[in-house]
């Protein structure tokens, strides 16, 4: 398939699922079990999609390197074993290891905590010509904080300033850091991949289940449960505040892992698709030099 075929194919994938206008957007709309035009037959076909998005992907990875103008921020968020570990493992597995980067962010430090919240973050934005991921990102200030509010307390942010806006203020701010950074060339995709409570409840049998994958179980996570509903209408309302055309929200099916894989690394490939990717051009020193060098190259005995 040429590059061109697959970019118009991933933009068909993908788009479905891509939010440019949050106040349109209810999550009791979208279904965490969608596979698309893809059965659980067709899972073969869907992995093979998968393969030829990772190779465009990295055929526009090298362009966006070479051209050193663009960069990428990618930001994933999701409830826990919505399989966001194993979508950036898989989607970036064919990509240049020297373009990619992925920072976690987790319950914040006692540093962190001396800072505004998008200091942390800040620190590991993409560098042009890059593909940043955050794995988890300062979202978690309008989600996990906003579930539970009294971590919002424990902030050190002035009290005078943590009242009933203090919501609306974030979502402002972190739409006009969005444009901030659009503005300078570094554009944001952010996914939400949307697992169902029953779906995580397997997955969390299986963690239990399976030695090998006990590490990734935390009680802690388990006890999350409790607050679904809450999560879910932070979700939908960080969603709502936040998706714009510049940077749109994709929310992902997560029930089935070869799916999500295949929205996301489509969505990636639109994105990149959509600036101007191209190698730096040569001027005619430089094409004199190469064809200088090659001579006396051939030349050498
Ligand atoms: P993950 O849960 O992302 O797969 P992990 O299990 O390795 O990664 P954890 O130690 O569970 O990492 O850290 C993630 C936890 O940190 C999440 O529960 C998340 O809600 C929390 N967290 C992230 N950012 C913040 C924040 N700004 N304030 C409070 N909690 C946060
Ligand atoms: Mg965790």
């Amino acid at each position: 398939m040429k590059l061109k075929d697959i970019i118009k194919a991933s933009r068909k994938i993908s788009e479905p699922y891509c939010i440019t206008d949050g106040g349109k957007f209810r999550l009791k709309d979208i279904d965490p079990d969608d596979t698309a035009h893809f059965t659980s037959e067709n899972k073969p076909q869907a992995k093979e999609a998968l393969q030829t998005g990772i190779s465009a992907l990295c055929e526009l990875q090298d362009m966006l390197y070479a051209q050193d103008r663009w960069g990428v921020l990618l930001i994933f968020q999701a409830m826990d074993a919505a399989g966001k570990d194993g979508a950036i493992k898989h989607v970036m597995s064919g990509i240049n290891p020297q373009g990619c980067q992925v920072a976690s962010f987790k319950a914040p430090s006692s540093e962190d905590l001396d800072h505004d919240y998008l200091w942390r973050c800040q620190k590991h934005l993409p560098e042009r010509g890059r593909i940043g991921i955050f794995n988890r990102s300062y979202y978690e200030e309008t989600l996990v904080v906003r579930v539970h509010p009294e971590i919002l307390g424990k902030q050190k942010v002035p009290a005078k300033l943590i009242g009933k806006e203090v919501w609306d203020n974030r979502f402002k701010d972190i739409r006009g850091f969005e444009r901030y950074l659009t503005n300078n060339g570094i554009i944001v995709r952010k996914f939400f991949l949307n697992v169902s409570r029953g779906e995580q409840k397997k997955r969390f049998l299986e963690r239990i289940d399976n030695p090998d994958k006990n590490w990734k179980f935390s009680a802690t996570d388990a006890a999350e449960r409790k607050y679904w509903k809450d999560y879910m209408h932070a979700y939908e309302e960080t969603i709502r505040e936040t998706a714009t055309k510049e940077s749109p929200w994709y929310v992902v099916p997560a029930d089935n892992k070869w799916f999500t894989r295949v929205v996301v690394a489509a969505a990636l490939i639109d994105a990149l698709a959509s600036l101007d990717l191209h190698y730096p051009e040569v001027g005619k020193d430089k094409l004199k030099e190469l064809a200088a060098t090659k001579k006396e190259l051939l030349a050498e005995k």
